[in-house]
């Protein structure tokens, strides 16, 4: 059942049901496109909906675009707006999801990235958890390897690149599995199928540095900050070899999807005592604490939806005209040249 009416396609509000594309789109038939998920929570003692560190996910899109030559018009501001709008016209008063997606929209046959017409598309749904045992996932080494950054750079969100986690996440389940761990090509540990991945050991916060193949994941960033500066853990972004897994003391996985999900075991072989680790429990606890706006120090990371004034970002004046579209920079390069 689709329980979301709007999109946001072709530089307007439409119906769910018109943002459709053709069968020749370039991104339906290359894998190029990138996007976003972003998630807003429903604060119940506010009756507020609050989209969680909107901004940074709007500029890893445009850091996705510019690796993928997509011209994205509108700045990390408009998109804001836009989505606020959106979801201010379903409505919603539960957790949701957004997906921001920009694409290679041209319909055609070819290869390549320059010269090809792009998009930008908008939808947003109701969602819960991503794993159902997040307090003790079982998950497995993939005998898959991540892709890496000189074929298909994990740091930019191609669409594409999801075969790769997708071939990840189901053969963990087919083998009664819940996640996986995916190892670089060299054979270190890079992240999940669509998360990343922090053990500790010795008391110490250590998951894999950007330059391990993965998505740089804003949870992941926003946990390295907390662990700091909240918790008072030493954190260490380094290699991780495949059987420092096996020894570790706790381990989870995190991104906007799965939020903070508590490895029970890998391989396996259970982590600590097989429960949920005392620096995971406190991370979580503090996470789902402020990702519902609920404490102040981090509430600007929080933006709210409903009867603001301010609007989509603090200190501005939120107005639902649609954003002018902006030149694209690629345009204004081609004139130079
Ligand atoms: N790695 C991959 C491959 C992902 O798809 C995601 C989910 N976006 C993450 C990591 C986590 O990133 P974030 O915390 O920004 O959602």
């Amino acid at each position: 059942m689709v329980q979301n009416k709007f999109a946001f396609f072709e530089g307007k509000f439409v119906p769910i049901e018109e943002a459709k594309v053709s069968i020749m789109t370039h991104a339906l038939n290359y894998g190029t496109g990138c996007f976003e998920g972003i998630r807003a929570y429903w604060n119940e003692e506010e009756e507020q909906l609050y989209i969680f560190r909107m901004p940074e996910h709007y500029q890893r899109l445009h850091n996705s675009c510019r690796i993928l030559l997509i011209d994205l018009p509108y700045t990390v501001e408009q998109l804001g707006d836009i989505t606020v709008e959106l979801l201010r016209r379903e409505g919603f008063k539960e957790d949701t999801y957004i997906r921001p997606l920009a694409f290679k929209s041209q319909e055609g046959i070819g290869v390549r990235l320059k010269d090809v017409a792009d998009t930008f598309a908008l939808f947003a749904i109701p969602f819960g958890k991503y794993i159902e045992r997040e307090e003790g996932a079982k998950v497995c080494v993939s005998s898959w390897r991540r892709i890496y950054d000189t074929a298909l750079p994990a740091r930019a969100k191609c669409t594409g690149a999801y075969v790769n986690s997708a071939l990840c996440k189901s053969e963990a389940e087919m083998n009664g599995f819940d996640e996986a761990i995916v190892l670089t090509r060299g054979g270190s540990v890079s992240e999940g199928s669509a998360e990343n991945f922090f053990m500790v050991r010795n008391g110490v916060l250590i998951t894999p540095s950007i330059t391990s193949d993965i998505l740089e994941g804003i949870t992941r960033q926003t946990l390295i900050q907390l662990a700091r500066e909240e918790l008072h853990i030493p954190v260490k972004e380094r290699t991780i070899d495949r059987t420092e897994l096996y020894v570790c003391d706790e381990a989870f996985l995190c991104g906007t999807g799965v939020q903070i999900a508590a490895i029970a075991s890998i391989d396996h072989r259970p982590v600590g005592d097989g429960r949920i680790g005392p620096i995971t429990k406190k991370l979580r606890d503090l996470y789902f604490d402020i990702v519902r706006g609920k404490v102040p120090k981090y509430k600007h990371w929080c933006t709210p939806v409903y009867d603001k004034p301010s609007g989509a970002f603090p200190g501005k004046e939120y107005t639902s005209q649609l954003p002018e579209k902006q030149p694209s920079p690629y345009e204004s390069m081609a004139a130079v040249e």
